[in-house]
């Protein structure tokens, strides 16, 4: 059975559905109120676990309901969680998303103990890092304990794959200790300072950063690999899309499940794009993930 260690982020996510947006000092009745266990980190975690890889958890929760709920959904998926470390002193992790009724929406999102994750705590986690086949990461904890992840996977030869969002300024290490990275359009034109630019053209700077390959997620185009053996486009398939939240992690997670397994880059982002289209055609983010059987009925 494959084996991927993820480091990264645990939050909760308080969705309010509201009318529009409310005015400073306006007190707006909102019309529903739902919560759901989020977090990149976590929503990658539990995208890989029901593709059938076995998972451990890395991350930190606070002392607190919110915490709690998140380890039983991660322990639900079968996801190990022995090394999420519950801090007394902060708050689990955050984000309220309020979504208006023309669909646009606006997000406050608070990091709180996922800030907290600590270079200690990732050194904790060595064995379990070093016995992974995957070590996968994205940048929603504290940069240094993403850097020390980083580390100890690239001197076991473990293979990393950075999922790099959201984007924000990060020491080059991060990115010439990463194998595979995968950033979606947003994020590849950020980073490789070629907004604008082909994909193609972005993926060739990201790759001079120091990854071995660079996956570019294309939306409802599916995929742009860059790597030793060129550049390839890999298609989505087409399907009813209803709700594209969560499409990323759903990506990512099977793409670790693919490589961690062994196979070639370019059959891990075909069966990626499979994976990551299923989860559109249906609502929620960690929701809409789906398992090991529906990913091999939809092929067929
Ligand atoms: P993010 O969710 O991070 O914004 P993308 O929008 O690029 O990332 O979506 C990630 C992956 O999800 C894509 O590479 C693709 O495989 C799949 N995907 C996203 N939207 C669609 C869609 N409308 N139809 C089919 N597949 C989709």
């Amino acid at each position: 059975m494959a084996r991927i260690a993820v480091v990264g982020s645990l939050m909760m996510d308080l969705v309010v559905r509201a009318p529009r947006p409310a005015v400073p000092g306006e007190s707006l009745i909102g019309r529903s109120f739902a919560t759901f266990v989020g977090g990149k980190g976590g929503n990658q975690a539990a995208a890989a676990a029901r593709l059938g890889a076995r998972v451990a958890m890395v991350g930190a929760v606070g002392a607190d309901a919110f915490g709690e709920a998140i380890l039983a959904s991660l322990a639900a998926d079968g996801i190990e969680t022995g090394f999420v470390r519950r801090l007394g002193g902060e708050g689990t992790g955050v984000a309220v998303p309020v979504v208006f009724d023309d669909g646009s929406n606006l997000i406050y999102a608070l990091p709180r103990a996922n800030l907290a994750l600590a270079p200690a705590d990732i050194e904790a986690a060595r064995a379990v890092i070093e016995a992974a086949d995957v070590l996968l990461v994205q940048f929603e904890v504290a940069t240094e304990a993403t850097l020390a992840a980083l580390r100890i996977a690239r001197a076991a030869g473990v293979r990393t794959i950075l999922n790099p969002a959201p984007v924000a300024p990060h020491p080059g290490e991060v990115f010439a200790l990463a194998d595979v990275l995968v950033p979606n359009e947003v994020e590849a034109a950020a980073l490789s300072g070629a907004a604008g630019a082909p994909p193609e053209t972005q993926a060739a700077a990201l790759r001079a950063l120091g990854p071995s390959a660079v996956v570019i997620t294309l939306g409802e185009r599916g995929a742009l690999i860059e790597s030793d053996s060129g550049v390839r486009r890999v298609p989505a398939p087409r399907v009813e899309a209803v709700d594209t939240v969560g499409a990323g992690d759903a990506f990512c997670g099977a793409l670790a499940v693919r490589l961690a397994a062994g196979g070639p880059l370019e059959a891990a982002a075909a069966y990626a794009c499979r994976a990551a289209a299923l989860a559109c055609t249906r609502p929620g983010a960690a929701a809409s993930l789906p398992s090991f059987d529906e990913v091999e009925e939809f092929t067929r």
